[in-house]
């Protein structure tokens, strides 16, 4: 008998319950029993839709990151919370985790977050001292498992390992973290009677840095742990996930611990070798169902391949999603407006268990038991192979069709430059904005009503060249050298063109956890791209119509488009990232042909899209940047392509970007206080960079002193001739009043720097 059950479910519920009841909690709108209750809610209605599983998942549920929950369980606050003000440990609770709970509790600075592996999920780092000293607070946990007991629940808690949580944690001085190792263990021994005493036979530990490359001494950490873990009174299923665990695979196999987990979905290859080194008496829990995209698994497929397993394994054979079904919405019953014919193809968490029981019941009875679903499987894994609206082979010959030169320029920027200058006629120092401006209502409004029909194509408009009218003139009484139309028509950066862009699909209710109460609705690339119209040619030639400045036309990039989408599975990414790029390619040219001069290509999720493992990541870059550079480089020499970039870490692929070869690149630098700027240091950035002068992500308005003095630090490293002047990010969440002085202030210190350097030239 195979065993089946599931390693994390969605918290945030299928209409995003909990997410409103926390904002609601916070606004001071409802009292802490009223969330606690939707966070009951929401955690009875989890184990329902795990009920047919063999076990119910219990300590995956948090109210907001369940890194942050695993340092409450042992006890590691930043000291700075530690202090006991009478503040209630829920209120509390959010402090760590965002800075402040309701108006009545005092604010405080919370802890840093981070992204969770190679996911959209962000987790609040733990922090440590030398001298940290951690203690056990089960209570929680406890009552989560005494909980789904009552209900009749077969329960396997969830925690995350001691090695993992070392790993993701920040050391605040300088201190190694493993030296905590020997004082965290004692906590976890504990823990483990603890959980014996309330019943629990099996625990999942999470320790998915086993996918990652590891020091020897972290490798050596695992090998401590689960040697003085093993005594223990319950069983531990020892769970990884996100990747393939290479040269970690004798140690994932060798550990004293009673099962592995191993995702299988991703790599099948490593699943014979893990069998062969498995001891017999462990059980081997596989990941075969895909916990990180929306696609319907291939059961008759998988069943092909488990049975020989199966028949090998027996009772040692335990199923699963390849990882926690956090990273998918919850439900597609909620999806009633989606196509019926993608929709078949499709699986959210709920479904993805539904599948796993299938394929479980299949092997335990055999097919026939549950020969209908396999049927009706089989006919939508076939439906999605055949169908016309996945394949177009025009789409694939124009692919076969790229060469080499279709990524390059024309000239090098040398060349390229002069040209540019004599077309443009910048002042020294150009200032632009990144492109967004602020989305007031009454914009979502108009854009809502035109999506209900409420009002005509016309007067949708006549309402957008209103508002882009009104930035043109902002900007020109501001004194900007490059203006912008302000994307007033678009709601998400990669929602509004994919839109627009054949093969794309878009949920109602497809949420997915980013962080707290955060989520993203991720567009899904279900079939071949191709871009039907021009996209942005009309708003950006409006604008340009407006004014004798340049406009910067302003695009979306492929790795981005995709970075932020489900993917299909049924080709490889960089070649949806290749359909991406073309389609995109034929809007740059376009635009260029309307007599757009500059063109804006955005790729702020392109580091996002970075392979767990370090010896995978020149792959990825090298189909990144030629995707990028398919999109952008087929302009003339005098057309001025820039990307922009919103993260602070590029010092690891400044190579790539360099390789990008944008004749000016926009990145954001406020809050990281200049220190990416050392990596122009050390790298001979070639081409022209526009460091973000101020951090658009507060109300503040930036001094022009401030200003300044980043200008200045950035000038000791990259010639004035090639510097630019801009915010770090998009203005659509600020408000005019914020904007407009902030934008004065940066046209000034523009103006001040001009002088002294003309002054200097002169003397
Ligand atoms: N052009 C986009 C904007 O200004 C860029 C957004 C981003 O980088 N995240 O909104
Ligand atoms: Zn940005």
């Amino acid at each position: 008998m195979a065993t089946t059950h599931n390693l994390g479910f969605p918290r945030i519920g299928a209409k995003r319950q909990l997410k409103f009841a926390l904002e609601a909690y916070w606004r001071g709108d409802i009292d802490p029993s009223d969330l606690l209750e939707a966070a009951e809610q929401r955690r009875r209605e989890n184990l329902q839709f795990q009920r047919h599983l063999d076990w119910q998942t219990v300590g995956d549920f948090s109210l907001y990151d369940h890194v942050l929950d695993s340092s409450f369980l042992l006890g590691n606050l930043p000291p700075r919370f530690r202090r006991n003000d009478g503040i209630p440990p829920l209120d509390n609770y959010f402090r760590v985790a965002r800075g402040r709970s309701t108006d009545e509790t005092p604010p405080a600075v919370a802890g840093e977050m981070t992204k969770w592996f190679d996911t959209n999920y962000h987790y609040i780092v733990p922090e440590f001292l030398r001298d940290t000293q951690f203690r056990l607070h089960p209570d929680a946990l406890l009552s989560r498992i005494a909980e789904a007991s009552e209900h009749g629940h077969q329960v396997k808690p969830v925690i995350l390992g001691p090695v993992t949580y070392l790993w993701l944690g920040k050391s605040k001085d300088d201190g190694d973290r493993l030296d905590l190792l020997d004082r965290l263990l004692p906590v976890y021994r504990a823990l483990l009677t603890r959980l014996a005493e309330a019943g629990v036979t099996w625990l999942q530990i999470d320790e998915p840095i086993l996918v990652t490359e590891l020091p020897p001494a972290w490798q050596h950490a695992l090998r401590m742990t689960y040697y003085q873990l093993q005594a223990g009174p319950v069983k531990l299923l020892l769970t990884t996930y996100f990747g393939r665990l290479r040269e970690n695979l004798q140690l994932a196999c060798e550990l004293p611990v009673a099962g592995l987990h191993i995702d299988a979905c991703r790599h099948r290859d490593e699943v014979n070798q893990v069998i062969d080194w498995l001891p017999t008496h462990k059980i081997l829990s596989l990941g075969v169902i895909d916990g990180r995209n929306i696609w319907k698994s291939d059961l008759n497929g998988l069943l092909d391949w488990l049975e020989p397993i199966h028949r090998r394994l027996d009772e040692r054979l335990w199923l699963a999603p390849s990882c926690s079904l956090l990273h998918l919405p919850v439900d597609l019953e909620s999806e009633n407006e989606l196509k019926a014919e993608i929709g078949a193809w499709l699986s959210f968490a709920r479904q993805k268990l539904i599948e796993l029981q299938v394929l479980a019941t299949a092997l335990n009875q055999g097919r026939e038991a549950v020969a209908q679903a396999l049927t009706d499987n089989a006919e939508s894994i076939s439906a999605r192979q055949q169908s016309q609206r996945v394949h177009r082979s025009a789409i694939h010959e124009r692919l076969a069709g790229i060469t080499r030169s279709m990524a390059q320029r024309q000239s090098p920027y040398a060349s390229r430059r002069q040209r540019q200058r004599e077309s443009l006629r910048l002042p020294l120092l150009p200032t632009t904005t990144i492109g967004s401006f602020p989305q007031t209502t009454e914009i979502r409004q108009c854009r809502r009503d035109y999506r209900n029909g409420k009002i005509t194509q016309d007067a949708y408009s006549s309402a957008m060249q209103q508002e882009i009218a009104y930035c043109i003139r902002q900007q020109e009484t501001i004194g900007l050298d490059v203006l912008v139309h302000g994307e007033p028509e678009r709601n998400d950066m990669v929602e509004y063109f994919g839109e627009q862009l054949d093969g794309f699909a878009f949920t109602r209710h497809g949420w997915v956890q980013s962080y707290g109460s955060r989520c993203v609705k991720p567009p899904i690339i279900y079939g071949d791209i191709e871009r039907p119209n021009s996209i942005t040619v009309d708003w950006t030639g409006y604008a340009q119509s407006l004014t004798e400045k340049p406009v910067k036309g302003m695009l979306t990039g492929p790795v981005t488009m995709l970075n932020w989408s489900f993917v299909r599975d049924d080709q490889p990414r960089a070649n949806t990232c290749l359909q991406l790029a073309l389609a995109l390619r034929d809007e740059v040219l376009e635009l260029e042909q309307a007599g757009i001069r500059i063109i804006q290509i955005d790729e702020a999720a392109l580091r996002e899209g970075l392979p767990l493992r370090r010896s995978e990541w020149q792959t990825y870059l090298d189909w990144a940047v030629q995707a990028f550079s398919i999109t952008a480089n087929g302009v003339q020499d005098p057309t001025q392509i820039h990307t922009h970039m919103c993260y602070s870490e590029f010092n690891d692929i400044i190579e790539a970007i360099a390789s990008m070869d944008a004749d000016v690149i926009t990145i954001e630098t406020s809050r990281s206080d200049a220190e990416l700027l050392d990596v122009f240091e050390a790298f001979d950035y070639p081409n022209e960079i526009g460091p973000g002068v101020y951090d658009i992500h507060t109300p503040n308005i930036p001094d022009t002193q401030d200003i300044l003095k980043l200008m200045r630090q950035a000038m000791k490293r990259i010639p004035p001739e090639r510097l630019w002047i801009n915010p770090d990010c998009g203005l659509k969440t600020r408000q005019w009043r914020e904007v407009i002085p902030a934008l004065e202030n940066m046209q000034q210190a523009a103006r001040i720097l001009r002088e002294k350097i003309l002054q200097s030239t002169l003397a």
